[in-house]
């Protein structure tokens, strides 16, 4: 039997007049840019998580693109819209993902800035994310789900205080998903050798992991020549500010010559189930008070990132401020 049997042309006229006719409650998963003002004002705003995409404009060496983390952000938000979605009774909003993130790889290696990347300082990321949850609170929102998952602890720190501040001011639950640590579902398998892991080493930025994750989320930006890329193996964390500092750094660390499909589909969907999971026990109640920081980690290099990030920014804030002084701007 064919579905068109049943699809007669009063029910055609009839599903017509529904989609244009005012719909008095928005349900599913919905991009926030796509939305109409009345449209959002009709969503169950207590019963509708807004998910939240946040990346950076971040060099990540010849082979990826400058967008790589907002790219995987946004990857892994589709994938919790669409757990979340499957929850009875709550709808999705999604937010045009924003590429805020503080701190950058040149900050490894103090006053490097040869790569061209634009991060914003910690306190303006924080300002801007303040502002855009005080609205989303004000409508009526009550839960936020960022997914942050660019690297500096500096960086998270700030969406986990502006959460902190949302569920103050609001009443709200307000987690980046990347920014706390949740033993659910992890990778079955390393599909690389442990050769390969050695001499990928401690890669944290655009190596074999990274690299292999955007051969899953955005393969076509992926530069094939990333198989011929030579090894930069850190083997101790206090080596990263060494070879950062090298003119021939290529702008990251690790082994992308060694990415591989299978490693990025592998780690992808462990990674989208791990926060999938974590987002639906949080609307069943689990309480993200109980979960750890990665912030809060005790990494000795990434500490030490953190301080050229502030030193960095001290910088810009002064030029910025003296300029405004010299013009009279308030
Ligand atoms: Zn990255």
């Amino acid at each position: 039997m064919q579905m068109s049997q049943y699809f007669n042309r009063p029910v055609h006229v009839a599903i017509a007049l529904l989609c244009f006719a005012p719909q008095p409650g928005v349900a599913g998963i919905l991009q926030l840019a796509d939305m109409t003002s009345e449209e959002y004002r009709n969503l169950q705003h207590d019963r509708t998580v807004v998910l939240m995409p946040l990346g950076v404009i971040e060099e990540h060496g010849p082979y990826l693109p400058m967008l790589t983390d907002s790219y995987i952000g946004e990857w892994l938000v589709d994938r919790v819209a669409a757990a979340i979605d499957e929850r009875d009774g709550w709808s999705v909003v999604i937010m045009p993902s924003l590429p805020i993130g503080a701190g950058a790889p040149e900050d490894f290696a103090p006053r490097a800035r040869k790569f061209g990347s634009l991060p914003l300082r910690p306190e303006t990321k924080r300002a801007v994310l303040m502002d855009l949850v005080s609205g989303l609170g004000d409508a009526g929102f009550r839960w936020i789900f960022a997914v942050d998952i660019h690297g500096p602890y500096l960086n998270k720190r700030m969406t986990d205080q502006v959460a902190s501040y949302f569920d103050d001011i609001y009443g709200g639950t307000m987690v980046n998903l990347t920014g706390v640590v949740h033993p659910g579902p992890v990778a079955k398998s390393r599909p690389y050798s442990e050769r390969d892991a050695q001499e990928d080493g401690l890669a944290i930025h655009a190596g074999l992991g990274e690299t292999s994750w955007m051969l899953h989320v955005r393969p076509d930006l992926v530069r094939s020549d990333h198989v011929t890329a030579s090894a930069v193996t850190i083997k101790r964390w206090r080596e990263y500010e060494a070879a950062a500092k090298g003119d021939n750094w290529p702008g990251y660390f690790g082994t992308p010559r060694l990415a591989s499909v299978a490693a990025g589909d592998d780690q992808m969907s462990a990674w989208a189930s791990n926060v999938a999971d974590l987002a639906v026990k949080i609307i069943d109640g689990l309480n993200p008070a109980q979960l750890e920081h990665v912030a809060a980690g005790r990494n000795p290099a990434l500490r030490r990132l953190d301080r050229f990030i502030s030193e960095r920014a001290a910088l810009m804030r002064e030029q910025q401020a003296q300029w405004l002084e010299r013009n009279e701007i308030d």
